[in-house]
């Protein structure tokens, strides 16, 4: 079973992987969008975690409705209000249970990333988010490593795509050949998910 404990180390450990990678995170914004992705998400979590110590929600769904709250009002930008709807959205799926299944967990986040894909038009294969997020759900079932696979394969399959959404759309076919940023950052939330359950 899953309580707000796990999640709470969940939203810790993304912040730290994050904070790892911000500077490749912007770096991969750099050609096809404006370089600020990285910083995005770092303040974005490193609010999550602040937001979390200081309210102490006790329940899953308390905690990623709570931080998605917080993502969506520290990050302006793309990629605020999508994760800030996709934790939100899930958290809202799991109720007021103080343990969820990880079966309940993964219907849960079925709905967060349904909510992302009605909130900002993407589809998969269009190299956003969306191409890490839907395999990963996909393989959630399977277990969390199986997710994180998924998770990162879908982000390096976004280089050969051209952008059908958001800031590198605008590039058109010079989009083709990059790695997308949401994609990639993606794959760390979700790789955090493994090193939530040690
Ligand atoms: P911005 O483009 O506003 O600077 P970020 O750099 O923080 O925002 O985030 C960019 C990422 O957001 C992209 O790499 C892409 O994965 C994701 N993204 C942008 N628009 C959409 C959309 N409509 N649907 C899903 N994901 C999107
Ligand atoms: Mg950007
Ligand atoms: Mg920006």
């Amino acid at each position: 079973m899953l309580d707000a404990e796990f999640f709470r180390r969940w939203m810790t450990a993304t912040a730290a992987s994050v904070d790892r990678e911000a500077e490749r995170l912007t770096a991969l914004d750099s050609p096809i969008g404006d370089a600020d992705h990285g910083s995005n998400l770092q303040r974005g979590f490193t609010g999550v975690v602040t937001t979390l110590e200081k309210e102490a929600p006790d329940t899953p769904g308390a905690v990623l409705t709570l931080a998605g709250r917080r993502l969506i009002s520290t990050v302006g930008g793309a990629s605020g209000p999508l994760y800030g709807t996709l934790l939100r959205r899930t958290g809202k799926a799991l109720g007021d249970a103080a343990e969820v299944t990880e079966e309940q967990f993964a219907d849960a986040l079925r709905e967060g990333v349904d909510a992302v894909m009605a909130l900002g038009g993407a589809a998969p294969g269009d190299k956003t988010m969306i191409d890490a997020l839907v395999p990963a759900v996909d393989a959630l079932a399977e277990s969390f490593a199986a997710a994180k696979t998924a998770a990162e394969e879908g982000a390096v399959a976004t280089t050969p795509l051209q952008a059908r959404k958001g800031r590198a759309s605008y590039l058109g076919e010079r989009s083709i050949g990059h790695q997308d940023p949401g994609a990639t950052s993606s794959s760390l939330l979700i790789g955090a998910l493994v090193e939530a359950r040690d």
